[in-house]
């Protein structure tokens, strides 16, 4: 049973026995050991959930797959219905969902409305979206007004997704949505940390009219429930650390089906000299540190150019200090918990690692047990060099790394020093300079006078990692049709594509060698 937890927030609560409803939404078909769901602002234990198994997946899978058997027989625009109910759904209940993102991840509020937010704009926009994206299309035909061809897309099926513990809202729903109105079933397995989140959200879509069954949620450990899914599945989803993204696209490939794999990053953020400083220190403060810096788009690396160095810096480095951190259910702190004591460890380690080798620490810098088990202080260091873990690996912490540079050719070479290549950000007055530089960056986003949320937040455009960061996009068509296979359907309307009878081949090609010619100087592909 669970311990009673009340949470008081914007004159919502959260009883104990919510947690335990909602654990009762996991897909389990026998008796299983529990597992403890810990609030990270004062490590309570929460609830527990079902630790998942083989046959819970085994179990989820073939629901699913009888749900979307009926689910894709539906027109588009029935389906989109669902999204359109979402989307006011999420909004309408937003306190018990701001609650709940809360406590199991340790966040501050703002940023868990950020989640509802994205998922919101994407439910919407897929709503309006999805029957057009989804539509037959006309294409070119092999031979002109001989050959009439569509291309269909078909759902793959039932789609595996498997999700982190930082966005556990926004990376769960806003993935799903995508791959349900295209006539998909989802099987989640979220993060151990934050299973809460997940099974609300599937209170909340079955509310909005999604079809029993479609949804399944089984919690557990990832290392045990995720061979199992990805061997099941027609797609697998994948969103975490790039280290498990390979172990989870190494088994996709030898299983040949779809992915997509959204992982790390050390994202660089370059400022110049004619930025607006006030502007850029509000930004790149928002860029680093939102969600403790525990957002994958977030910046780690920052290069601000010489003549605007001083100024920049100070006023960073003062800005930082200055933001809040706490343990509300309101919007009074601007910066939560890290998530676990793991998260602690790591963020401390990169920092002490630093500073034993030099570096000077300009903000921040020390854990906050004072405030919370896992607090860390936002924290900006310079002197870094690659050597330090600080320097090349991804922190996923409050911590931010600043570099001094003259030429904005070094600066890029340095932005691109990195395996990842997720995310950037660049600060200038200069909008053609800066979109001079923007595609020089191996970023699959680039944000211009905004750290991350211009490009996330436009989800028409697609948003994805190069390099080390991952494999496929989300958002916009993309985000959509990669949960879909294409197939082509091509009708002979009249004439024949084989040689036509009692005609020797050798003139046939002769012919056909003349056609191709004449084609090419008559019309080109669309
Ligand atoms: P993680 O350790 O890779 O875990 C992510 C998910 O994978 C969790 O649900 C985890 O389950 C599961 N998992 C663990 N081992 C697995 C295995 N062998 N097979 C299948 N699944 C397995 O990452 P994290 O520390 O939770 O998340 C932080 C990372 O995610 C950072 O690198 C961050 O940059 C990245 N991220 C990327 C994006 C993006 O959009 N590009 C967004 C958010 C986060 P358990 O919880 O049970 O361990």
């Amino acid at each position: 049973m669970s311990k009673t937890i009340q949470v008081d927030a914007g004159g919502g609560t959260v009883e104990a026995d919510r947690f335990d409803q909602l654990a009762e939404l996991a897909t389990v078909v026998g008796d299983r050991e529990r597992l403890s769901v810990e609030a990270p602002f004062t490590g309570e234990e929460i609830g527990t959930v079902p630790a998942g198994t083989e046959a819970d997946i085994e179990a989820a899978v073939e629901r699913a797959e009888a749900a979307q058997e009926e689910w894709e027989a539906r027109p588009v625009a029935e389906r989109t219905e669902v999204l359109d109910d979402v989307h006011d759904l999420v909004l309408d209940r937003q306190d018990e969902l701001l609650d709940v993102l809360q406590l199991e991840g340790g966040k501050a509020r703002l940023t868990a409305f950020e989640e509802v937010a994205d998922v919101a704009i994407n439910a919407r926009y897929y709503a309006d979206r999805a029957e057009s994206y989804l539509a037959r299309e006309k294409r070119q035909g092999a031979m002109p007004l001989m050959t009439r061809t569509y291309e269909y897309h078909h759902p793959v099926g039932v789609v595996g997704l498997i999700t982190p513990w930082n966005y556990p809202l926004a990376l769960t729903v806003s993935d799903s949505l995508p791959a349900l109105v295209a006539g998909n079933a989802v099987v989640l397995n979220p993060a151990q940390q934050t299973p809460y989140t997940a099974l609300l959200a599937k209170q909340l879509l079955e509310e909005a009219g999604l079809p029993e069954d479609l949804f399944q949620v089984v919690t557990g450990s990832g290392s045990d429930l995720g061979d199992p899914l990805i061997d099941r599945v027609d797609f697998i989803g994948f969103t975490g650390s790039t280290s498990t993204g390979r172990i989870v696209a190494e088994r996709a490939g030898s299983n040949l089906i779809k992915c997509s794999m959204e992982l790390g990053g050390k994202n660089p953020i370059i400022v110049l000299d004619d930025a607006d400083v006030d502007k850029a220190v509000e930004g790149v403060v928002r860029g680093c540190f939102t969600n403790a810096g525990q957002l994958c788009i977030s910046g780690e690396r920052l290069y601000v150019q010489s003549g605007v160095y001083d100024e920049f810096v100070e006023k960073f480095a003062e800005a930082t200090e200055n933001l809040t951190l706490g343990v509300d259910y309101d919007y009074s702190a601007d910066v939560g918990s890290l998530v676990s004591e793991e998260q602690l460890e790591k963020v401390t380690e990169h920092v002490e690692g630093a500073k034993a080798r030099g570096a000077t620490v300009l903000a921040g810098g020390e854990a906050r047990p004072d405030v919370g088990p896992y607090f860390y202080e936002p924290t900006v260091l310079a002197d870094v060099d690659e050597e330090m873990a600080v320097g090349c690996d991804e922190t996923f912490g409050p911590v931010v790394s600043v570099y001094q540079f003259d030429d904005i050719d070094v600066a890029v070479r340095e932005a691109n020093n990195s395996e990842y290549g997720l995310n950037a950000s660049i600060w200038t007055a200069d909008s053609e300079l800066a979109h001079e530089i923007a595609p020089q960056i191996e970023c699959g986003t680039v944000n211009i006078n905004e750290g991350y949320a211009a490009a996330y937040g436009s989800v028409d455009a697609p948003m994805g990692g190069m390099k080390d960061s991952g494999i496929g996009r989300r958002h916009g068509k993309e985000g959509i049709l990669k949960y879909t296979e294409s197939q082509t359907v091509a009708e002979q309307r009249f004439g024949s594509m084989g040689k036509p009878p009692g005609v020797p081949a050798s003139i046939y090609t002769r012919m056909m060698t003349g056609s191709l010619r004449l084609l090419k100087r008559l019309s080109k592909f669309p």
